[in-house]
């Protein structure tokens, strides 16, 4: 299978250093608010990568995590704490913004069909091992301590830049002059943050007789080395993570432990609404609730989002998640064939699915190859099973057989309307839509679709 690999900037066969397992980590979300559209088309683009790699024949060990303690609202540890700030927002303590955010976005996850990593991780469960990997990179002399937290001094790690393709020269010249004077270098990152007189942070542990909190990059850092090990297979997050937080998590790995990070690091783009960035001020942050108040799913979301792709920039709008709600429904009505007609033989087009799958995720490419089978055709239950498993969109579950009086009050309209009876076939069309179902009649019987 081939992916774009970040790492390399170009397309690469992928193929895992365990012939059998991937190891695979995600950046997970900060859990102070509801997650919006535009956050959730990462965790959907993730999973088809997962559903991939299983129809491959390998087992998936995934972790996510949980960024469930507070970081700052700047990539540059400065500005605002998100947690403490959405705790003051709610007026709850920031704990218990962490539990409601975490459950709600939990219950996403699995509303979207999403396959369970093996391991999610909350970053408060891994303070100590955090502090360890501190240790490490402080006895490698990689840190220097500052009023403010220890930090990263990254011009000892001379491929710093090269992930980011970075240009240090012009982020210096970019810089602030006025922040944080004691850092040695602009690119200088707080691994741990100590609490200053006066400082209210809800969130403190003990450290060197001192008490402080984890900088961001250091909780993905350690749950990787706890979870899964030296060189993981693949590292997924948002194209926003590159320049600063996977630079920082790789810094802190190989600079701790000598070993390269990731074999495969994938980054999904992002997406706009009506054409705009997504932000409060513009009334444009849709979460799953308004997807529902407007008569969408979580499912119809799903489509929407398998048929793009993950480096492609795109727009949502209402409109288009209308397009892929109604193509849902026709795939659910192609899966409803199968409880009507003999089954047509389409190993080829399961076989076409999985080569556009494996070419980098090609989600819109494996959806052309079943449309172009959709009218004349009909699938068995494994052919609806293997769409499942490829895309996760509940089609079995959602496409059951009809009862057997309804069938024959089918047959009955059909005779109705044949014998030119047209009050009577019409009044049990009627009955038949209160059942959610709806009749395309042809030369010798109706098929019936769900509405
Ligand atoms: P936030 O908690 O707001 O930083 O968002 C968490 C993650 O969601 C970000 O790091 C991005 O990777 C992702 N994200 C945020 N906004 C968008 C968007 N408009 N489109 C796609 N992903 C997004
Ligand atoms: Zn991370």
């Amino acid at each position: 299978m081939k992916l774009y690999n970040t790492l390399t900037r170009r397309v690469e066969d992928f193929t895992p250093q365990d012939p059998k397992r991937v190891k695979m980590y995600t950046c997970g979300p900060t859990v102070y608010s509801f997650a919006h559209v535009g956050n959730f088309t990462s965790y959907v683009y993730w999973d088809l990568l997962v559903r991939t790699l299983q129809l491959n024949g390998w087992t998936v060990d995934r972790v996510l995590n949980i960024t469930d303690v507070g970081h700052l609202t700047s990539d540059a540890d400065d500005g605002e704490d998100k947690m403490e700030k959405g705790a003051r927002r709610e007026g709850k303590t920031v704990w218990e913004i962490a539990e409601m955010y975490m459950n709600d976005y939990l219950e996403n996850f699995r509303a979207l069909n999403l396959i369970e990593p093996t391991n999610i991780c909350r970053a408060t469960d891994f303070i100590e091992e955090d502090k360890k990997l501190v240790d490490v990179l402080d006895k490698k002399g990689m840190l220097y301590d500052t009023t403010d937290g220890l930090y990263y001094d990254t011009s000892k790690f001379p491929t710093y830049a090269e992930f980011a393709h970075l240009d240090l020269d012009h982020l210096k010249a970019g810089a602030r002059v006025d922040f944080n004077s004691e850092k040695k270098n602009v690119s200088d990152f707080a691994v741990w943050k100590w609490i200053r007189d006066g400082e209210d942070h809800a969130m403190q542990w003990e450290y060197r007789g001192r008490m402080g909190y984890p900088g961001w990059h250091l909780e993905c850092a350690t749950i990787i080395h706890e979870k899964l090990g030296e060189t993981i297979d693949i590292h997924t997050g948002g194209i926003d993570h590159i320049p600063v937080h996977h630079t920082n998590e790789i810094a802190e790995l190989e600079g701790a432990f000598g070993k390269k990070m990731s074999n495969f690091w994938l980054h999904n783009n992002f997406i706009t609404i009506d054409g705009e960035k997504i932000s409060k001020s513009l009334g444009n942050v849709y979460d799953f609730r308004d997807l529902a108040e407007k008569g969408f799913s979580h499912l119809d979301y799903k489509m929407w989002v398998l048929q793009g792709h993950f480096q492609s920039e795109r727009n949502f709008s209402f409109t288009d998640l209308a397009a892929a709600k109604q193509r849902l429904l026709n795939y659910r009505n192609f899966a409803a064939l199968r409880w009507q007609k003999d089954a047509t033989d389409l190993s080829s087009v399961k076989s076409a699915i999985i080569e556009q799958l494996n070419n980098n995720l090609n989600s819109a490419g494996a959806f052309a190859e079943l449309d172009k089978v959709l009218t004349k055709n009909v699938p068995d239950d494994d052919f609806i099973k293997f769409l499942d498993q490829a895309f996760g969109l509940n089609i079995e579950e959602t496409t059951p057989d009809i009862s057997e009086e309804l069938k024959q009050k089918i047959a009955e309209r059909f005779e109705a309307k044949k014998a030119r009876d047209f009050a009577k076939a019409d009044a049990l069309r009627d009955e038949i839509a209160k059942e959610g179902i709806v009749l395309l009649d042809g030369a010798d019987g109706s098929i019936w679709q769900y509405a």
